[in-house]
């Protein structure tokens, strides 16, 4: 353990110089790695193939390399907005196609492995950054019918590598916590059950033991953030088949890290964890680890939120309440996916105590009430510019109506949101699944306003980062 510890802070402290650095959010395309798999085809150590065509045609590449006799075959992005793993798999290439650092190790791992790799088996689901693919079929529910080319494709692979472990690199959802922790779930496991009664065969408690490993090490360098994924058996997705198959399969999800929403760090995660699951396999560590490492994995719970605002006072028909505010943001893709803008929804209000937020403001002695919308009209952007905020929110308002049929757009740099006609504005009470536009009051003075989620300090707007949202009819 204590060298493969060793290899793991080797390969984190050095990670600078293999990232890949033309890959710098989760928004690239296939367009994007086409140049960076041609480049591989000039190092001998690899073999790279075309295994086929998404629907819409782009090439779906088959990266192999390595000598050794157990096969391991890693596929990313069968969802196209899960795209964390595949950055980290150029980083992991980088690494390998360099012939200075290293050498030892990965002379080590060439010659007892065997590496096969999918980057981005979904490239039409990833050029609209959505999950599914572009005829809108979850490929991880495809794998018994196999009616999409991306699944044959990988199903063909899979059937001719045969392969031993197999990894199976995915993203999940923010609001995953590990377990009651108050931490976000960075990185979450499961070895897939390979029927509904959970059987522990060979290959599972394999899958399992590698894991458990993992966990060893990862626990250095992001403890309390790594969980376990449920192990209901889905008779339609890719782990649960292939483990049934023969192969020892590990489910790894990137999931959220606070102040990191495009996830580098936990690309860097992934780079060490798949290049330690290699060492591991190579070396058979993983064989000698306890089933009750991987047993004490705290299980993935929904107890994260984006922004927590705490210990609000509100106040309905003169009887005060002291409430929480949660607020979850939506990414909403523009620039043909390239690109996005955040819009806010409460999530939840009351006793929030057992939620943990990416972001937590503490308004113990202020008072919380609804952004409203300022019923004059105005008419032109001039008169927004010319507009004082502070003047908007000490009236009560955070939204205001534009009566311009040449306006352009769905969100703004406006700290206050825009309404394009009148008759549509939101509800005039604090509500569930209502945008987040609040005014924050001490002693009766505005002090904070949330703007479609994001906080400003009225005496501080300039450092507003946010975007607000502009309303069709
Ligand atoms: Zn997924």
């Amino acid at each position: 353990m204590a060298q493969e510890k060793q290899i793991a802070w080797d390969l984190y402290h050095s990670y600078e110089n293999f990232k890949e650095k033309s890959l710098i959010n989760r928004r690239f395309k296939h367009a994007d790695i086409v140049p960076l798999i041609e480049r591989l085809k000039n190092k001998n150590i690899f073999k790279v193939d075309k295994a086929g065509k998404s629907i819409e045609g782009r090439d779906i590449y088959l990266v192999s390399f390595g000598t050794g006799k157990t096969k391991v075959f890693l596929w990313s992005q069968m969802h196209g907005d899960e795209p964390t793993a595949t950055a980290a798999l150029f980083d992991m290439f980088n690494f390998f196609a360099d012939d200075h650092s290293f050498a030892d190790f990965k002379k080590y791992l060439l010659s007892h492995v065997t590496i096969y790799i999918i980057p981005m088996l979904n490239p039409d689901g990833a050029e609209l950054f959505q999950r599914r693919n572009i005829v809108e079929i979850d490929l991880n529910r495809d794998v018994l019918r196999q009616q999409t080319h991306e699944m044959k494709i990988l199903k063909t692979v899979f059937d001719s590598i045969q392969p031993v472990f197999g990894f199976n690199l995915h993203d999940q959802g923010r609001d995953y916590s590990a377990g009651n922790s108050f931490n976000p779930a960075s990185i979450s496991f499961l070895a897939p059950s390979p029927d509904y009664e959970k059987s522990l065969t060979e290959p599972r408690e394999n899958a399992m033991k590698l894991i458990g490993n993992l966990f060893n090490i990862l626990d250095d360098f992001i403890p309390g953030h790594i969980a376990k994924y449920s192990d209901d058996f889905e008779s339609r997705a890719v782990g649960d088949n292939f483990t049934k198959w023969g192969t020892s399969v590990v489910l790894l999800e990137s999931g959220g890290w606070r102040g990191d929403r495009e996830k580098q760090f936990l690309r860097k995660i992934n780079y060490i964890t798949i290049l330690s699951a290699l060492n591991s396999i190579a070396s058979q560590a993983y064989s000698t680890t306890e089933l009750s490492v991987y047993e004490i994995i705290p299980q993935n719970e929904k107890y994260m939120m984006d922004i927590i605002l705490r210990n609000l006072q509100f106040k309905k028909d003169e009887i005060e309440y002291t409430i929480d505010i949660g607020i979850n943001f939506d990414e909403i893709n523009i620039n043909g996916a390239k690109d996005y803008y955040l819009e806010s929804e409460i999530a939840d209000i009351g006793d929030l105590s057992v939620f943990s937020g990416y972001d937590e403001f503490d308004f113990s002695g202020y008072s919380v009430e609804v952004g409203k919308t300022k019923p004059e009209l105005f008419h032109s952007i001039e008169e927004l510019e010319k507009l004082n905020p502070v003047h908007l929110y000490q009236s009560g308002y955070t939204n205001i109506i534009l009566e311009n049929n040449n306006f352009q757009g769905e969100f703004s740099y406006f700290p206050f949101n825009i309404f394009l006609s009148k008759g549509n504005e939101p509800s005039n009470s604090i509500r569930i699944e209502e945008p987040a536009n609040l005014i924050i009051r001490k002693d009766g003075k505005v002090k904070y306003v949330i703007i479609n989620g994001f906080l400003a300090d009225v005496t501080n707007l300039e450092n507003w980062s946010g975007n607000s949202i502009v309303h069709k009819k």
